[in-house]
């Protein structure tokens, strides 16, 4: 444990608002100070892989692309697996894809079909959530692998966009809610 003092308040100080990115009336939540300073970004990932033996799970899937930087860090503390879901177009294997609706049109991602075996334990991680579209359809691409969701975490949950409804099937843990 190097930075077990380290409390989820420490990192909300440290993540920048920027507003009107990447449009007009959307505040951007920037995680680029958390990464840049080593006691902030060792201690985050202390605090999302908590709870957690080494060893107990197969992999970290982390969605890109924020997403893979936590994950890629938890998956080593763990000692597991690392697999991305990507947008769409990115895998270079056979995929599976998953769709969701935004309030402009939709997004796809997708994951490779051999990316965990059935039964496999796995700990979903993003950067942030949101409207909850974005981790809904990353988790349905893991129950098509038949994959056991152990958990959802996210750094950061914007609370007033209600996207753990999207969730309840699923233990979500976030560490700075706003
Ligand atoms: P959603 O699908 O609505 O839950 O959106 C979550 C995804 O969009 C995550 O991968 C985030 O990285 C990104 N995202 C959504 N809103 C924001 C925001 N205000 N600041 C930073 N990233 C965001």
């Amino acid at each position: 444990m190097i930075n077990s003092q380290l409390t989820p308040d420490d990192l909300a100080r440290a993540v920048r608002n920027v507003p009107d990115f990447p449009k007009p009336g959307i505040q951007f939540k920037d995680i680029t100070p958390v990464l840049a300073d080593p006691k902030l970004f060792a201690g985050s990932i202390e605090l999302l892989t908590a709870g957690h033996i080494p060893g107990s799970l197969d992999a970290v899937v982390g969605i890109d692309a924020r997403g893979f930087i936590f994950a890629a860090a938890a998956a080593l503390r763990l000692n597991a697996g690392f697999v991305p879901v990507r947008k769409k177009g990115k895998l270079p294997f056979t995929s599976y894809e998953e769709s969701y609706d935004l309030e402009y049109g939709s997004n796809t991602v997708a994951i490779h079909v051999d990316a965990v075996k059935p039964g496999s334990r796995v700990l979903l991680v993003d950067d942030l959530l949101a409207t909850g579209g974005t981790a809904a359809a990353a988790a349905a691409l893991l129950k098509k692998l038949g994959a056991k969701i152990v958990g959802i975490n996210f750094l950061i949950e914007l609370g007033f966009l209600n996207g753990r409804d999207r969730l309840k099937a699923y233990p979500v843990k976030s560490l700075i809610v706003y």
